[in-house]
């Protein structure tokens, strides 16, 4: 449990044997330890466990003992490995009952099994325990519970499937008492290295005397880092400044301060431009068009895509001279520039991308290393062409070539120099 003045704290208990024996990725704990920073609360445990009742009940007496909020993931289904619910009785020594009203609702879902026995065990889903909030499903058919603990905490029961464990978690967190979302900005940027920005940050932030109460962690990720400021006692209006200055420091590199993904930039600034985009792909396989047509409602500037993965495909379907391809390989800058043109004119876009490169772990030809990428920008002005010699292994390879094509469309649309 806290002390006074300190921030509450909380332990994270994901439960399933397919996270244990590593048939599954447990992304729950990420998540709900993002949603608990961003609350205000400080995450002093995480732990995946087994569907066994008898270790999990022994581990959710301990935590509940020590930490303010815990929450449970996973477990809450209807089948005889989701222990969560007796788990959690046990553990507090609290009654377990059928709650009428769940059992009703769960009813028209009892009616679609075919055996009687798995529609009895759908019922198990409507088990509550004693004193328990009732937290309704939304997408799934498992309830999730509030339970207050004997020392004044809240134990928080969710189920495993992420698109039913997130809505859920944000209502339970709005009906903890003090728990107000603390204050971050975070700043994204790309093509400079994690260690720069943090330099960058450090500087701004001790010259301007913020340091004190503005705390701030960098985090990189494949060709993106992000500088997370956090308001550690400084207010709104000072983060806001800090967070501008910093955008000032991280320069054209900086492109987004509110939370926006690249792909979303490089749409809203194609919006806000009136152009419309395209992309033709090799060695991405498409992974550019998916990342342009993640967040709903890409289509009014995302045309298409052509994922010309083989050299017939750049020569028939976007208009790759056979001649290009035998003089300079498909790797090169007279193809990319080929692609650029050749999906610009088969979809009508305004502006088109193109990436073609070796993504590896075979492909590589003297003078061209895995990891060579050409990157191809057309517009109504002309074609730019430049290569990179990106990082990593195969998926690393691809991930990079994707951010940094998405890249050269945000530079374009910004006006700002391509290559
Ligand atoms: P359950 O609530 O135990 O019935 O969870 C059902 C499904 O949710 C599992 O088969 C997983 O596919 C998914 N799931 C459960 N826990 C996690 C987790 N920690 N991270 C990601 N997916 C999960
Ligand atoms: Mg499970």
């Amino acid at each position: 449990m806290s002390r006074p003045g300190e921030a509450p704290s909380a332990a994270i208990v994901t439960v399933g044997t397919e996270l244990t024996t590593g048939l599954r990725l447990d992304t729950n704990t990420a998540a709900v330890a993002a949603a608990l920073t961003g609350h205000g609360l400080r995450v002093a445990e995480t732990a995946s466990l087994p569907d066994d009742r008898a270790s999990l009940a022994r581990s959710l007496g301990r935590l509940t003992r020590e930490c303010d909020v815990v929450v449970v993931t996973g477990g809450l289904g209807p089948t005889h490995d989701d222990v969560t619910r007796e788990a959690a009785s046990e553990a507090l020594a609290l009654p377990l009952d059928r709650d009428a009203d769940l059992a009703e609702g769960l009813a028209s879902v009892a009616r679609r099994h075919h055996d009687p026995e798995a529609a009895a065990h759908v019922f198990r889903q409507a088990d509550v325990l004693g004193g328990a909030d009732v937290l309704p499903a939304t997408t799934g058919t498992a309830p999730g519970q509030i339970v207050p603990t004997p020392g004044g905490g809240s134990l928080i029961l969710l189920p495993g499937p992420p698109s039913e464990m997130l809505p859920m978690l944000e209502v339970a967190l709005g009906r903890l008492p003090g728990t107000d979302r603390a204050a971050t900005r975070v700043l994204a940027s790309v093509g400079l290295p994690e260690s720069d920005v943090q330099v960058k940050v450090e500087r701004v932030l001790a010259r301007s005397g913020w340091g004190e109460g503005i705390g701030f962690t960098v985090l990189a990720r494949p060709a993106e880092v992000h500088a997370v400021l956090t308001d550690e006692g400084a207010g709104a209006e000072t983060l806001d400044a800090a967070s501008r200055a910093v955008c000032v420091a991280l320069g054209d590199a900086c492109f987004s301060s509110d939370g926006s993904t690249l792909a979303e930039t490089v749409l809203e600034l194609a919006r806000e431009r009136g152009e419309t985009l395209s992309t033709a792909e090799s060695c991405t396989g498409g992974m550019v068009a998916a990342a342009l047509t993640e967040p709903a409602g890409a289509s009014d500037v995302f045309l298409g895509s052509v994922v010309s993965y083989s050299n017939e495909v750049k020569v028939v379907v976007l208009g790759v001279g056979d001649s290009l391809l035998a003089q300079h390989g498909a790797v090169s800058e007279a193809v990319v520039r080929a692609m650029a043109e050749g999906t610009r004119r088969a979809t009508g876009s305004s502006l088109s991308v193109a990436v073609t490169g070796i993504a590896g772990p075979g492909g590589a030809v003297p003078g061209k290393p895995v990891g060579t990428v050409w990157f191809g920008v057309a517009d109504g002005s002309g074609t730019v062409a430049v290569t990179r010699r990106l990082m990593g292994d195969r998926a690393g390879i691809r991930t990079r070539a994707t951010i940094t094509a998405l890249d050269l469309l945000r530079r374009r649309l910004a006006g700002l120099p391509v290559g």
